[in-house]
């Protein structure tokens, strides 16, 4: 079987490229475009051209969307597939990387309000990844005759510290009490992954029950943004879910299927340039960058085959261990702006996530 064999010598990290529509303000002020997209070519052209100072550019990806392309799009043509490995039992993460504001908490949550579903239990045009995802993985299992279990976590890296986003806590109290915000510690399971104590494993019984804790951990991290010096910018989220399914094979024998969805929008790669000295707390800002600066170590080592990856430097490399060069299949949604404003960040932003394309992994199934 050619799957078979493409998972024993590794897959590469599957890089795709989304660039978002001007916003209106953009539109008004007549902002000037730098970035193409060819979808059919899978290339994204930066190109701009003032007196003394050319670039042209152009990169290749294993996706290209463009800016009319749909949440819908994105996701039939970029997630279905990793949606089905996981429920065959394997573990895959998917990234959202790039600047703020261009798209990366669209792109895996978007909007995806209850009530605000259309008919039939469809979702809205703007719901993103995760509600997507959600309702993929419950319509194959109920459309199956086996058990499952399905249990989601969600969870917020700030700082290097962890929250919890479904911990049952008062919105106004985690801000009051910003300070003292219960932190949970990461601790090592003895199986050579990690574990995040206490945190709150939700079990789920249909879609419409990940909405609701979707829409409260959400809500947690924007209440967070608009009092807190807009963390979220500065913070990464984290939301898993997790299957279980029992099968008899066919000699009668009791399986137990394991897959795990990783969904992680990541904090505005712009985080790891300006290094945050601006308010002169250069200790939190170091420690805030500490994750995404180790991310973009950990890669740097795997595409030059180092023998030491730095994954103990950072939470996030260290939650995320399996993720890359592990045994896990993984996805990088990197996102841009069309506009000449964020031409310098966009630019790096492709060439990290181009970067990233020559990561192997080893992805295996889990299970017993
Ligand atoms: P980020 O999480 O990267 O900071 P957001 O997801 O918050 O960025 O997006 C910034 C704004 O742009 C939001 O108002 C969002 O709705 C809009 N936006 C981003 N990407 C798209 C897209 N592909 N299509 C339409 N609107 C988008
Ligand atoms: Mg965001």
């Amino acid at each position: 079987m050619s799957g078979r064999h493409e998972r024993e010598k590794g897959v590469n990290v599957q890089v795709l490229l989304r660039c978002r529509p001007f916003s209106e303000d953009e539109l008004k002020n007549n902002a000037p475009q730098v970035v193409t997209c060819n979808e059919f070519q899978r290339e994204v052209a930066v190109s701009q051209n003032i007196a003394g100072k050319h670039i042209d550019r152009v990169f290749t990806f294993d996706k290209v969307f463009g800016p009319t392309a749909q949440q819908k799009d994105l996701y039939e043509q970029a997630v279905v597939p990793i949606v089905n490995e996981v429920l065959e039992g394997f573990n895959c993460t998917i990234f959202a990387y790039g600047q703020t504001g261009t798209g990366k908490t669209y792109t895996m949550e978007g909007e995806c309000k209850r009530g605000k579903a259309g008919h039939n239990g469809e979702l809205p045009a703007d719901a993103g990844v995760i509600p997507r995802a959600v309702q993929q993985i419950f319509d194959t299992l109920e459309g199956q005759n086996a058990e499952y279990s399905v249990k989601v976590t969600f969870l917020e890296l700030y700082n290097e510290e962890i929250t919890d986003l479904l911990a049952p806590e008062e919105i106004s109290k985690v801000v009051l009490e910003e300070k003292q915000k219960k932190t949970l510690p990461l601790m090592e399971d003895g199986k050579g992954g990690v574990l995040v104590r206490g945190l709150e494993e939700e079990i789920v019984t249909s879609s419409s029950e990940i909405f609701t804790l979707l829409e409260r951990g959400s809500a947690k991290r924007r209440t967070a943004e608009t009092l807190l010096n807009k963390q979220s910018s500065r913070s990464h989220s984290l939301f898993s879910i997790t299957i279980h399914i029992k099968e008899a094979t066919p000699e009668g024998e009791e399986l137990i299927k394991c897959g795990k969805l990783n969904l992680v929008d990541l904090a505005g790669s712009e985080n790891i340039s300006r290094s945050g000295a601006r308010d002169g707390r250069a200790r939190e800002a170091g420690e805030i960058n500490k994750s995404l600066l180790t991310l973009g170590r950990v890669i740097s080592a795997l595409v030059e085959h180092l023998g030491h990856v730095p994954y103990r430097d950072s939470k996030l490399t260290r939650l995320l261990r399996d993720s890359l060069g592990g045994r896990t299949k993984t996805c990088i949604i990197a996102t841009v702006s069309p506009a000449v404003h964020c031409l310098e960040e966009t630019l790096s932003t492709l060439d990290y996530a181009h970067r990233a394309k020559h990561i192997k992994n080893k992805p295996e199934v889990c299970g017993t």
